[in-house]
């Protein structure tokens, strides 16, 4: 992890690499783009804080990778169409739109 290409990463493209190099399991903090930018210090400091209270919220419970696929639909089915919520709405009570003929002559 000696790449002097490192050095010259913009706050842009360092960021961009932060998951890879959080999956990675390297020290983030050694990273040179860290040593020389005080952003992308403060930046990971927070990163590591939300990280932290995670931890503690959920201290025992690893969320399988199916809770976030579930989130995850969840939240694009929301940002989808509002719209379709009402016809939905129809589908899952048909009775209430099926008003009562009670003979109206
Ligand atoms: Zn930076």
């Amino acid at each position: 992890m000696t790449d002097p290409r490192d050095t010259v990463l913009s706050c842009e493209q360092f960021q961009a690499l932060l998951p890879e190099l959080i999956g990675s399991g390297v020290d983030i903090n050694r990273h040179p783009h860290m040593r020389s930018c005080d952003l992308c210090r403060e930046l990971l400091a927070e990163l590591e804080t939300i990280a932290e209270a995670a931890r503690q919220l959920f201290p025992t419970v690893e969320p399988p990778d199916d809770l976030w696929n579930q989130i995850e639909s969840a939240i694009r089915k929301e940002e989808q169409s509002p719209d379709h919520d009402c016809d939905a709405r129809d589908e899952i009570h048909p009775v209430l739109k099926a008003e009562p003929t009670t003979g109206n002559d």
